[in-house]
Order: C-alpha cells, then structure tokens, then sequence
C-alpha cells in the first residue's frame, strides 16, 4: 500500500505526515491492519527496539475531585464507587512505589485529584519524591497534579521531579463536550510551564469518548506540536456512574488504528499504551507492543489492570524486552531527562482519570473511603457491544492494606 510505504519513509526521518495521510491510517480496513500494524512497527523498532518501558502509577488522592471531566471516576458528582482516600503520607506513597520498581518500572507517576495543587500540596508532593528518590535513586519520578501556578513546575522540579504529565485529551474542539470547569487552553499552558522549566513533559489523548476521527487527528498534531517527551494514549474505561459509562466505541481494531496513527505523527517519542488497554484491546494486547514502547505495569488510578505478571509475560511472549534502568529511553537526538529514559504518560491521565489536585481542603484529611464496582465492554466483528463486566474498580494497592499489584 503506498500509503504504508510513505508513512514508513516519513517515520523513519522523523518527517511530519499530513493531516490525510493520518486520518488515511484511520479509516484502513480491517482487511489491512496487520499491514498497518506492521508498517508502523517498524517505525517503532527505528526508534525504540524491541524495548518496552514499565511505568507504575501511585495515586496519591483519590477522587473528591471538583472538576467535571465526564471521563473520569474521580470527577464531581461520580456514582462510580472507587476508593476515596485524601493525601497518601510519603512513606506510604513511597512504599507504593516501591512495588512497582521491584516489578521493574523505571518510572514512578505520582498521580493526584484535583483541579490543580495548592503550595502546600506541592510541599507534600515533594516531600514524597524525596522518600521515594531515598529509596531509589535511579527510578524517575513523574508528578501529575492537575494545572500548575507560577512557579510550583520548577518547584517540583527542584524537589527531584523528571517529568510532568497532563494531558490534552481530545481536540481543542470538542474539549467543552467533556469539561466545563477548566479549559483545553488550561491545559496546554501546564504542559507548556512544566517544559519552560525543564520538566520532561508527557501529554497524550483519551480515544473513545464518541470524537471524530479529525477530533483524533487534531489533538494528536496538537501534541506533536507541543513536542511532549512521551505520549500517554488511553482508550476510555466506560466507568458505571460517570456521563461516559455507555460510551463502548472502540473495537481492537480501531484501537491498533489509532496506536499506528500516533507512531507514524510522532514517530520517535515515547508513545504509552495507558489506562483502558486490557478493557479495550483485550486479546490484541501484544499486536500494541509493536506500536508502543512503553506501558503501564498493573492497576491504574481507580480501575484495576492485569496482573503485573501477566504484563511481563506478554511482553517476553511476544517477543519484547523490558527496558533496563540503565537503557537510555528517547533516541539521542531528543533530550533525554532522567539518565535512564522518559515518558508518556500520563503518567497520569490515564484512563480512568486522574489529573488534578486538591479536592475541597476539608475532605483533605479524611481517611479512605472505601466503595465498590464499574464496567467495561467488548465488541463483535467491528461492533463494539458494551462490556462493563471488564472493568473493575481497585480495591488493592495506595489507599487500602492490601498489596499493590504489580
Ligand atoms: S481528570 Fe483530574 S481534574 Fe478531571 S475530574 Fe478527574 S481528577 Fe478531576
């Protein structure tokens, strides 16, 4: 296909594809996906190997959130009954970290609810970097807080932080269909302060919230003229009690589509497979592993992963490596933060949610909340069908006794 072979050439000298070229990527057949999955491989395998970095989120204040995003669990007025719990102490966060280092992330992404922190949750957040860094001084530490003042960026940074995560999520042009409270614009200021002040920066999307295929293509030219050092890409958990719970529009195969369209516009930045894989691509997990390099080891924010095993024996079994603490992540030629690599992701967005920061400073010193269930979906020959059997709420790891998984 000579669209293939011209996405190929393009992503191998990291030359920008147009618009059609990338809404072309979307509308391939299924007939043609191996064909598109291949191709965009080996843009991947260009950049990036056969390595496959691990990130591990720790959430560090669950829900009670104020904003509205419709996505997300944690959002005001969310049924979804997750687990609420305000500031984690450091050393529990950084115990949480712990698990996912031992499981072999080089990155730990620091996660909290909110529409953004106050000074003293950055005090907080930076006291916790420093227990995590005590412990282990290689891992990189990303914060994703929600949209940052003047000054708390380099705040973090000074405190150890690496990177920085927030995501745009959809395009400009729809971003008022899923948040009232703050504005696309908002967000692309926070990126853009996090990287003035010498924080890695991750951004990425949210794919199945009932957007366009130009919606897709907008926001993902947007990041790539953002220039994030990772790009987190989640297909939306549907979670019962949220405005988006029936919202099943994703197949596996549109899911590829859309990991193949991120690779060929931003070919050597770290692409993550975030927040939704196990609910969304299901039994197509490893074809991503071609697309992206880099994942999520375990549960998310508010909704449970595979077994953190399980992550490491899809990665062997097909065929890829995990990427080594020493591993440069990002090609030489882009900036590379943390002497060990960088990322995408959302580290925060994820998702299931999680931007932001401080919740309402009364709720601030409760304790954990604890609450039940959600959902998710699946699909049939090209149909996605709703399958909220798939998601579960987490019940395990930060904010409650039992181990986290990873
Ligand atoms: S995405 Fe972040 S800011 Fe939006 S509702 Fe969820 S926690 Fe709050």
């Amino acid at each position: 296909m000579d669209l293939l072979k011209t996405l190929v050439d393009k992503g191998l000298r990291r030359e920008l594809p147009t618009r059609d070229e990338a809404l072309a990527v979307l509308s391939t057949s299924d007939d043609d996906l191996l064909d598109v999955v291949a191709a965009a491989g080996k843009v991947r395998r260009k950049w990036f190997g056969r390595r496959v970095k691990l990130n591990y989120l720790v959430n560090l204040k669950s829900g009670l959130c104020p904003e509205d995003c419709s996505y997300c669990s944690q959002r005001l007025g969310s049924k979804a009954e997750i687990l609420k719990y305000t500031w984690l102490k450091p050393e529990q966060a950084a115990a949480a970290a712990g698990a996912g280092v031992a499981g072999g992330a080089k990155r730990v992404c620091l996660v909290a609810s909110g529409r953004g922190p106050t000074d003293r949750d950055v005090d907080r957040v930076s006291q916790t970097i420093s227990a995590i860094k005590e412990q282990h001084a290689d891992v990189e530490v990303c914060a994703c807080l929600g949209l940052l003042s003047d000054g708390q960026a380099a705040r973090l940074r000074d405190a150890g932080a690496d990177a920085y995560n927030h995501n745009l999520n959809t395009s400009e042009a729809t971003y008022g269909d899923i948040c009232t409270t703050h504005e696309y614009a908002d967000r692309v200021s926070t990126v853009q302060q996090a990287q003035a002040a010498g924080l890695s920066a991750c951004s990425g999307l949210i794919a199945g919230m009932g957007e366009s295929d130009e919606d897709l293509v907008d926001v993902v030219f947007a990041l790539r003229e953002l220039d994030p050092d990772s790009v987190p890409v989640n297909f939306l958990i549907p979670f019962e009690g949220t405005p988006l719970a029936a919202e099943w529009n994703l197949t596996p195969q549109r899911a590829l589509r859309i990991l193949a369209m991120v690779r060929f516009v931003c070919p050597d930045v770290e692409v993550r497979l975030a927040g939704g894989r196990e609910v969304q691509l299901r039994s197509m997990q490893p074809l991503a592993l071609h697309l992206a390099n880099s994942i999520f080891l375990g549960d998310y924010l508010t909704s449970e992963g595979q077994a953190g095993q399980a992550d490491l024996d899809m990665i062997a079994d097909a065929g890829f490596e995990v990427e080594g603490a020493g591993e440069t992540t990002l090609p030489t030629h882009r900036a590379d933060v943390a002497a060990g690599g960088c990322g995408g992701g959302a580290c925060g967005p994820c998702g299931d949610g999680g931007d932001g920061a401080a919740a309402a400073e009364a709720a601030e010193e409760a304790g954990v909340v604890e609450a039940p269930g959600a959902e998710a979906g699946e699909s049939a020959s090209g149909t996605p069908r709703q399958r909220s059997e798939l998601v579960t709420v987490r019940r395990r790891g930060a904010g409650t006794e039992v181990p986290p998984n990873a």
